[in-house]
């Protein structure tokens, strides 16, 4: 399989270069030249098998050559013995059509770990065996951070630097970052908010010669292999409810665009999804999107769904992409509009497009609290408040077929604002209970590229 940038003018790569690449050098993601197809006998052949054979036949065919099937299955086997649910990602029903899809049973509680323990796997297997090392950079609103931390901590080919926004993570969030006591690993606090910290982290991508002499490598979901390792949890969901005979829909609680896209990959794969709807918090670039056509930053309100706090979606453009008949050209106006004008406007065409594809909603934080304090009464689940965003956009986007939304985090990382919801403190399982009590480490610094390039190479 090879891969080519959204913008166009970026070198194809294989699966391997694009997944310790990141971001492409001419600014663009990387996207698969092509979907692989997997037919109706493919997916229900998928029925009952364990999560790990599900996940080797999905993404097999984007990973190629890179691994050996033997190899790569024991990269996959190794990625999920630490989730403590059989199942790794279980459901469990909330109504009559209506089911959760638990993606919090890794080590860090969010479902940023589905993706970044395999990428862990994956970035070790390959480094070990050409020699390399490599420097990890990654921005995180507060559950990619940690998940890249737990997945990378003491591997011997791989330094890792977390950038977060000073003051507005959760503390169990920070703390998952700051605690690992592995020295390879290095939670920065900057000053600024999510959509800075992701900027540096760009215009470091875009700094070739920093990126060239510290050989920088991405975890951040615009890492194709990320949103790769996400489709796989929509197909374990559809063939669970019936798929293939069955069209299901997902409502997927949503901020960088990564996990809805791993949905429409499943869909572009052959998965009979019936809607994808797009759950955004008050910070909602996204659905404002949907319904008018412009695609317009705003500044970031900080909600008690941080993970979400989010103006530019980044994986929003592979989307674009496609709906711009993959006109690397047409992506890299719309990214200069954007990067100049603050905005852009989508084509008719390219709108329509979208809303075949896509249905929308919002959640206001009042909405949200009252979204967990009514799934508690109703159903006994006590819920996150990225995942009572989805439950309460779910409701109103409900349509005939099954509706599955997406439970992105453990409460326990949120329980400031889930005890205010339903006056339950939720606890953290018992394998994290000392967290409050381990000490941290971080470095604070300013938002500013030359103060972070200088940092991250003195501590090299
Ligand atoms: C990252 C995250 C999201 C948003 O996912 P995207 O892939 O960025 O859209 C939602 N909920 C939680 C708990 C998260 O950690």
């Amino acid at each position: 399989m090879r891969y080519i940038s959204t913008r166009g003018q970026a070198p194809e790569l294989n699966f391997e270069e694009a997944m310790l690449t990141g971001l492409a050098r001419d600014g663009g993601l990387y996207v698969p030249a092509e979907w692989p197809q997997m037919s109706a006998d493919d997916i229900a052949a998928l029925a009952g098998l364990p999560y790990e054979e599900v996940a080797f036949r999905v993404m097999k065919p984007f990973v190629d050559e890179t691994f050996s099937d033997a190899e790569f299955r024991e990269i996959i086997q190794r990625a999920y013995a630490g989730f403590d649910h059989a199942a790794r990602c279980p459901m469990v029903q909330t109504g009559p059509n209506d089911w959760l899809l638990e993606l919090h049973h890794g080590p860090t509680l969010a479902f940023k770990d589905v993706a970044m323990q395999l990428i862990g796997q994956m970035f070790e297997t390959s480094l070990k065996r050409s020699g390399q090392r490599v420097t990890i950079v990654g921005a995180t609103s507060g559950d990619t951070g940690s998940a890249a931390i737990e997945a990378f901590r003491g591997l011997s080919s791989v330094d890792v630097f977390i950038l977060y926004p000073h003051g507005r993570v959760s503390e169990v969030q920070r703390r998952q970052m700051t605690t690992p006591v592995e020295d390879n690993v290095h939670a920065l606090a900057v000053d600024g908010d999510f959509d800075t910290c992701q900027a540096l982290v760009k215009d470091m991508f875009n700094d070739l010669e920093f990126r060239d002499r510290v050989r920088l490598a991405g975890v951040n979901s615009i890492n194709w292999a990320r949103v790769l390792a996400q489709a796989v949890y929509f197909f374990t969901a559809a063939v669970s409810l019936g798929a293939p005979a069955r069209k299901v829909s997902f409502t997927v609680p949503t901020g960088n665009f990564g996990d809805i896209f791993a949905g429409y990959v499943a869909k572009r794969m052959g998965l009979p999804i019936d809607r994808l709807v797009i759950a955004t918090n008050q910070n909602d670039i996204l659905h404002r999107t949907l319904q008018s056509g412009a695609h317009e930053k705003e500044g970031v309100a900080p909600s008690i769904s941080p993970s979400m706090d989010i103006q530019v979606s980044s994986n929003f453009e592979r989307l674009l992409f496609d709906l711009y008949d993959r006109e690397g050209s047409a992506i890299a106006q719309l990214m200069d509009e954007l990067k100049e004008n603050g905005q852009f406007t989508l084509s008719q065409g390219a709108l329509d497009r979208l809303r075949a594809e896509f249905d929308s909603g919002r959640a206001s934080e009042e909405e949200t609290l009252a979204e967990i304090r009514l799934m508690a009464e109703t159903t006994g689940h006590v819920i996150c408040p990225h995942c009572a965003v989805g439950t309460k956009v779910a409701r109103e986007a409900h349509g005939s077929a099954p509706m599955v939304t997406l439970a992105t985090a453990h409460a326990a990382k949120f329980p400031d604002a889930v005890e205010q919801a339903c006056g339950i403190r939720p606890d953290l399982p018992p394998r994290m209970a000392d967290l409050y009590e381990r000490p941290e480490r971080l470095t604070r610094l300013p938002g500013e590229l030359s103060a972070l390039e200088k940092h991250i190479e003195g501590t090299l």
